[in-house]
């Protein structure tokens, strides 16, 4: 069943506050057999009476839009059948990717959709709803624990967290202020007055592609000290934006687990036959609405001619990856997919056409037709994406 394909699934998430008061109706339906979701326009809900139209509109109504995913996930309302909440949200990706890393491929699990739609929710969740990143975490080391007692397999864990905003990485677990207004994670120098985040390049190595040189990494012996670590990115991501006057849904975030599987033949002589290292990269793009819509003023004007650029550059990666794993063999065309043009697409290279299994998750509302076409539409197109995931192990005997 696996061919290689990047795993595509949609969350539509429940309606909002102002939503429900405006009786805005819902424009999804899905179907958990077929994994089908339907977007329907808002002309066939006034013909049907269902709507009544101040404008008195009748007649045109708009054809429904159908996708078929690999998972359409409905967490529109508890009260339904086939429902998802947070934790069936996790068993049907994140435990899946969770297993893809312990078998040591680099995984990556990326939410895209525009602003409020759910991206924030689905990874990062709320203290009483943890998302996919909490809840990946907590099984991590519970199969750590069984690796270790019963195959004598020692699991070490390494956490890392950042952010591209505007084109540039920042460390967020290396802030001037800390959660505790102690400067505890500030270890290098060269920071620039207005930025509270260590500001880092991207490098290259031969061996091993794009990596963000000098990124703070931690070891974690269990789950509260990686939550522990993932609050702090939280907490300097916010401040940060705050700070800068910003809106933190323009930057993308992107919490790493690196974990190192080192087996032995006898723990006792500490004998090793194999090391597999792997990689999750659990991402939180930024939103992906058209900046005219929703974004101040201030924001477009600060970011300069850098607008959603990684977000417009991953857009343009996608097409041409779909593109080149749909072409026919006889119209054969060199394609050359633009990678280098945005950070967030030359840090995440491996994982859009490279030696990664990867998930995207794309995050809609149920009442924004135009924006939950676009996102759709973008899913759907990077269902046609493959990669080439291969085992990371080193065998030492
Ligand atoms: P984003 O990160 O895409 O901007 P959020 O995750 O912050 O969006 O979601 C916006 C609001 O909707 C939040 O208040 C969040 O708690 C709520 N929400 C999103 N998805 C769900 C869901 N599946 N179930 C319940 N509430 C949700
Ligand atoms: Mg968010």
């Amino acid at each position: 069943k696996d061919d290689g394909n990047i795993k595509v699934s949609v969350r539509v998430r429940p309606a909002a506050a102002n939503e429900v008061k405006l009786n805005l109706p819902n424009l999804i339906s899905m179907d958990p057999e077929t994994n089908i979701t339907q977007l329907n326009h808002v002309s066939s809900f006034i013909q049907s009476g269902k709507v009544s139209s101040k404008a008195g509109r009748s007649g045109n109504v708009v054809q429904p839009k159908v996708y078929k995913f690999d998972n359409s996930l409905s967490s529109f309302d508890p009260n339904n059948k086939g429902f998802i909440d947070q934790q069936t949200a996790y068993e049907k990706i994140g435990k899946e990717y969770l297993k893809h890393t312990l078998n040591g491929y680099n995984t990556c699990i990326f939410a895209y959709g525009q602003t409020g739609a759910g991206k924030s929710y689905t990874m990062m969740g709320t203290d009483e709803e943890p998302g996919l990143i909490p809840r990946i975490c907590k099984d991590l080391f519970r199969y750590s624990e069984n690796l270790l007692n019963e195959r004598q397999i020692n699991v070490i864990v390494k956490v890392s967290y950042f952010e591209i905003y505007n084109e540039f990485v920042y460390d967020l677990l290396n802030s001037t202020e800390s959660v505790s207004g102690k400067s505890r994670y500030l270890t290098k120098s060269s920071m620039n007055s207005k930025d509270i985040l260590q500001k880092l390049k991207v490098r290259e190595s031969p061996e091993t592609g794009p990596y963000v040189e000098n990124l703070s990494e931690f070891t974690v012996k269990n789950f509260q000290e990686v939550c522990k670590y993932f609050r702090i990115g939280n907490s300097n991501r916010m401040t940060a934006a705050t700070r800068m006057n910003l809106s933190s849904s323009r930057s993308h975030a992107i919490f790493s687990i690196s974990v190192k599987q080192i087996e032995y033949s006898d723990i006792l002589t500490n004998k090793i036959l194999n090391v597999k290292h792997s990689t999750l990269r659990l991402t939180d793009l930024a939103g992906s609405e058209r900046s005219s819509s929703t974004t101040g003023q201030l924001e477009r004007l600060k970011e300069g001619s850098n607008i959603n650029k990684s977000l417009t550059c991953l857009g343009r990666v996608i097409n041409s990856l779909a593109k080149l794993n749909t072409q026919s063999q006889e119209k054969f065309e060199k394609i050359v997919v633009p990678y280098r043009d945005s950070t967030l697409t030359w840090i995440l290279k491996d994982s859009l056409g490279g030696n990664s299994k990867t998930a995207m998750i794309a995050c809609i509302s149920p009442c924004d037709y135009e924006e939950t076409l676009s996102t759709l539409r973008y899913a759907n197109n990077a269902k046609k994406i493959k990669t080439e995931a291969k085992i990371n192990k080193e065998d030492t005997m």
